[in-house]
């Protein structure tokens, strides 16, 4: 392959991004602050003009003086600079996917909202809230509570999210999120959340890799389960179509992680759309036949793409997120998957453990859903547990 390939972010989707690569002799170049970040640690430049950048994924002259080494530029983060990716866009022999348009939708959540209600999507009910205790009373009245109260912009890992039970909770919520900007959501009374990993390619043909559970933990995700497993039959292909619609609406190539809500009564709500490999889609590495990486370099490299078809009866995804500043929990963990058949253990190589930091990622395949849970179990003790 002749094609380089600029990354803006280079934590550990970029690191898996970059893993992807290589296997195609595909060059990566990373933007992202320091020498030996997660995804720089996984690829040496194999010439000196294709050597990493040290700076912030948000510096519009990093993102100008990346555009240079580069045929195509491509993030693992939607938090950029989409203005500079406009401008340099016309640069690059093969622009910049997902779309800097795209970027900016998805990037402002409320936004993103407004975008996907006026195309016609599933959405629960939401609104624009001011940062004031009259405001959010008002949309408390509204749309009721428990209210969801989040912040439009650098949210992840519902860092961001204040969930309002009662009203005596206003001056918390507003001392939470200080000085972000704010929208409410309605209360989803989901049974399940779920997602699906869509490839779109650059001649804008759409495949989505199967349904799956995702369960979450403290608003971070903690569990995948692949195939998603329900009573009604139809809700896969139904989940599918909701999640590939929405990707419709949004420009530029590549992989699309759209996370949803199942409901009691089978229907299904979108939450929100990541328009990059996401965190639901590592699964994908062992457990299909092509993986969320490979499939989204192939999309923004206008190459075939992969099939993404499960090549296994049952997998899941455990996330290894630091409960102290302490290393030794998470390579515990790693050590115990050692011993257990079907795993795959993936550390990220981030420099410090904190509480609540993804440090890495087991994925789990197993010839039927009840040998999985078998070997999920032991990881599950080996967790270690957020100090009290
Ligand atoms: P990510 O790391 O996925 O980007 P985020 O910070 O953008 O997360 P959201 O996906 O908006 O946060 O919310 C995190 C979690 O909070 C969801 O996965 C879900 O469990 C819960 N949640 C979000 N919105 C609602 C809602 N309207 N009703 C009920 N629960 C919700
Ligand atoms: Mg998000
Ligand atoms: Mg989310």
């Amino acid at each position: 392959m002749d094609k380089v390939v600029g990354i803006l972010g280079g934590g550990q989707l970029g690191r898996m991004l970059a893993a992807a690569a290589a296997l195609l002799n595909i060059d990566v170049v990373i933007l992202d602050v320091g020498a030996h970040g997660p995804a720089k640690q996984v690829v040496a430049p194999r010439e000196p003009r294709l050597a990493h950048i040290d700076g912030s994924f948000t510096d519009p002259a990093k993102i100008r003086e990346l555009a240079e080494r580069v045929d195509v530029l491509t993030v693992e983060i939607e938090h950029v600079d989409a203005a500079v990716l406009d401008e340099v866009q016309h640069k690059l022999p093969l622009g910049v996917h997902p779309s800097p348009a795209t970027i900016r939708i998805v990037q402002d959540k409320f936004a993103q909202k407004q975008h996907l209600a006026a195309h016609g999507c599933a959405l629960g009910e939401f609104m624009a809230v001011d940062a004031t205790p009259e405001s959010i009373r008002a949309a408390a009245d509204k749309l009721g509570l428990p209210l969801m109260l989040k912040s439009r912009t650098l949210a992840y890992d519902g860092r961001g999210n204040f969930v309002v039970r009662d009203l005596s909770q206003l001056d918390a919520a507003l001392a939470a999120l200080a000085g972000r900007p704010l929208y409410a959501e309605k209360w989803v009374p989901f049974v399940k959340e779920i997602a699906v990993m869509v490839v779109r390619s650059a001649a804008g043909d759409v495949v989505s890799y199967p349904v799956v559970e995702t369960v979450h933990k403290d608003n971070i995700c903690h569990l995948v389960f692949a195939p998603l497993r329900s009573r009604d039959p139809s809700i896969p292909a139904r989940a599918q179509h909701v999640a590939e619609a929405a990707v419709q609406t949004l420009h530029g190539a590549g992989v699309f992680g759209v996370e949803m809500f199942l409901l009691e009564d089978g229907s299904v709500y979108l939450n929100e759309i990541a328009p990059r490999p996401h965190n639901s889609g590592h699964y994908t590495i062992e457990a299909c036949e092509t993986s969320q990486y490979e499939n989204h370099l192939r999309a923004i490299l206008s190459l075939p793409l992969g099939s993404t078809a499960l090549k296994v009866p049952s997998a899941a995804m455990l996330n290894l997120i630091g409960a102290s500043d302490a290393m030794s929990d998470i390579t515990a963990v790693a050590h115990t998957a050692l011993a257990v058949p079907g795993a795959s253990v993936h550390l990220y190589g981030k420099a410090a453990c904190r509480a609540g930091r993804k440090m890495g990622h087991i994925t789990l395949v197993a010839p039927s859903d009840a040998a999985l849970r078998a070997r999920l179990r032991p990881l599950l003790e080996a967790l270690p547990r957020a100090a009290p």
